[in-house]
């Protein structure tokens, strides 16, 4: 399934706000499975009308408490299990997570 379907599923009004985080995640992330958002992104994904912080919060950690996302997930970041995710291109950091890249050792 493409990534663009879960950013659409993500949005979706009806569905459970706990699966809606995990579409995030899966919609947005990254090589490693991070799916980094600036301050205030996540709750316009998930509402129309902007949800408090704190309800984003209690979205996210619903969906930990569930397993759909890693725990050291945020609002600021949702994170994926790299057995569950996988993608050949894009970004391998995160700064929400202090994620850089690590350069490859070469003989
Ligand atoms: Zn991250």
């Amino acid at each position: 399934m493409s990534q663009e379907e879960y950013k659409r599923r993500a949005r979706h009004p009806r569905l459970d706000y706990a699966h809606r985080v995990e579409y995030a995640a899966m919609g947005w992330a990254n090589q490693i499975g991070h799916a980094e958002f600036p301050p205030g992104e996540l709750n316009k994904i998930l509402a129309d009308r902007v949800p408090s912080n704190n309800a984003v919060n209690n979205h996210v950690r619903k969906a930990k408490g569930w397993g759909f996302i890693e725990v050291e997930s945020t609002r600021r970041c949702l994170v994926l299990s790299m057995y569950h995710f996988q993608k050949g291109i894009g970004d391998r950091t995160c700064d929400e997570h202090g994620i850089r890249p690590v350069k490859r050792f070469t003989p």
